[in-house]
């Protein structure tokens, strides 16, 4: 993808971000926006649109992005209390940017998923 993607130029350094992790094939930083005490973004560093895409496309790449957040959950000792794991997708997921990234969310108490019922 690259140049008009921001999270590759993220990974390529073009782009300044508060990297808490880095694997071979993984990139992890914190949400420049936070909506929670931690809000760490993790994102494979190749290219997929979103997470459908992703899983179809590369398993491993994805079982990679969330052993990532697995560890990246530890380091942030969100492991006693919990968290939240959450991939926005498309249009009605709310995704803004589209490169996938998991949102790992803690360190305090979340609320409901939804701040409304839809169903
Ligand atoms: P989403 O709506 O799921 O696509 O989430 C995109 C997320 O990227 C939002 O939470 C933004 O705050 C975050 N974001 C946008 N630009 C940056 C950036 N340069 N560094 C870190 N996080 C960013």
């Amino acid at each position: 993808m690259g140049s008009d993607c921001l999270f590759c130029r993220i990974v390529a350094g073009e782009i300044p971000a508060t990297v808490v992790r880095e694997t071979e094939t993984t990139l992890a930083f914190r949400d420049i926006d936070p909506k929670a005490p931690v809000h760490v973004l993790v994102i494979p560093k190749e290219h997929y649109a979103d997470v459908a895409t992703l899983a179809q496309g590369d398993p491993a790449l994805a079982a990679d992005v969330l052993a990532t957040s697995a560890a990246v959950a530890e380091d942030e000792g969100l492991l006693g209390d919990g968290f939240r794991l959450m991939f926005n997708t498309g249009v009605y997921g709310g995704q803004e940017v589209f490169h996938v990234h998991a949102h790992l969310l803690g360190g305090a108490p979340l609320g409901p998923m939804l701040a409304r019922n839809l169903a």
